[in-house]
């Protein structure tokens, strides 16, 4: 049996190698390394496949989001909601653009940002809400997109994590993770569902001013060369990344499907065991599983990680420790027990090994070890 990762990319890569080399090597033959035409293949690309207006190739999942936020017009003191339970990206770049993070608590079943905690935060100063789409499944869109309108609030999604999910509104209607509110934000981080080989990310919008605006803040705030109307960054997707890029896009729907397969063979073993809980699928989503996480119930953490290394099993905690806790993060505001269900989660969430090449063997040796484990 082949070691188990948390990740396999080199499993992944041999099986497309031909075609990644080909597009790597196109761009090192026309020496177009900053917005060649793989970044606009790329860019269409994935436009149709999210059925999205814009898409904006950009350096990094967490300058999407910055420069999302940029584009807003938010004024210092301006407040931005976001999870608590989430990566340290999201509130991240709130607090770096001067901006006041008001963080709030989960749904311990789903590990998204909860509806009643988010409607208690809104105050006459919260100009936006950042939804995380966590592991791989959309938070509740459709409220949190109703709370927005009512307060008038921008929601920027923080879809890292959920690229090719897709949520289905009461009325019927399907729309691709990123895609429902003004604007969402995805990462291309080696790991993530669609990663590249280094470093990217882009910003989806259906609205053209937006799309105008951020492009040009991607770009030194720069529209006609050398004219610089806004103060903007540079964070761009360079073309090597995008020819990878292009390449596992062909992929993408069948990289969920293995992750739903993994996902599945792991909830089949799980699901009755009163020790675990597997994740919760809700109505409204599908899941792309970016970390399979479950919930223990009175088991160890340390000592079953420790065990599951012992044989050869990695496991990983996402997340320790939620934003509010965070040493950078303090705030009088939030003390510990400020947010019980984030809390709680941060101390009983457990990641097993998720990727598109877990293999029947693999997933049976995994899923042994963990019930003796437990059952012990
Ligand atoms: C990965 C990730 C980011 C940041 O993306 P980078 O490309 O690493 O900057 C932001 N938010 C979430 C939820 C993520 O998982």
């Amino acid at each position: 049996m082949k070691n188990i990762q948390m990740v396999d990319l080199q499993s992944q890569y041999l099986k497309i190698r031909t075609d990644v080399n080909a597009g790597i090597q196109d761009v090192i033959d026309t020496t177009s390394f900053i917005k060649g035409s793989k970044v606009t293949d790329f860019q269409h690309d994935l436009e149709k496949y999210l059925n999205v207006k814009h898409v904006i190739p950009v350096g990094n999942g967490t300058d999407a989001l910055q420069i999302a936020l940029m584009a807003l017009g938010l004024k210092p003191g301006d407040e931005v909601i976001t999870p608590t339970f989430t990566f340290i990206a999201t509130a991240e770049v709130v607090a770096l653009l001067g901006l006041t993070p008001v963080v709030v608590d989960v749904d311990f079943d789903t590990f998204n940002i909860s509806l009643e905690s988010l409607k208690k935060a809104i105050t006459p100063k919260t100009k936006a809400i950042v939804p995380v789409h966590l592991f791989g499944q959309n938070a509740n869109m459709e409220g949190i997109l109703a709370l927005a309108k009512e307060y008038n609030l921008y929601v920027v999604e923080d879809a890292c994590q959920s690229i090719g999910s897709e949520y289905t509104f009461s009325d019927g209607k399907k729309v691709q993770s990123g895609c429902m509110g003004d604007i969402g934000c995805t990462s291309f981080f080696p790991s993530k569902n669609l990663g590249c080989f280094g470093d990217g990310g882009a910003i989806f919008t259906n609205d053209d001013a937006l799309a105008a605006k951020m492009r040009a803040i991607s770009n030194h705030g720069m529209v006609v060369r050398y004219y610089h109307d806004i103060v903007g960054v540079n964070s761009r997707l360079d073309s090597i990344q995008a020819a990878v890029l292009v390449v596992k896009l062909k992929h993408l729907n069948e990289y969920s499907a293995q992750r739903q397969t993994a996902a599945a063979y792991y909830g089949a073993a799980f699901a009755k065991n009163e020790k675990l809980i597997v994740p919760a699928q809700t109505q409204n989503s599908t899941h792309v599983f970016h970390q399979y996480t479950l919930k223990l119930v009175d088991v160890d953490r340390a000592e079953l990680i420790k065990y599951l290394a012992e044989k050869g099993i990695p496991a990983m905690v996402y997340y320790p420790v939620p934003l509010h806790l965070q040493k950078a993060y303090q705030d009088d505001r939030y003390n510990a027990g400020a947010f019980p269900v984030a809390e709680k989660l941060s101390e009983c969430v457990f990641s097993l090994p998720m990727h598109t090449e877990l293999t029947d063997e693999q997933l049976e040796y995994i899923t042994s070890n963990v019930l003796a484990f437990v059952n012990k």
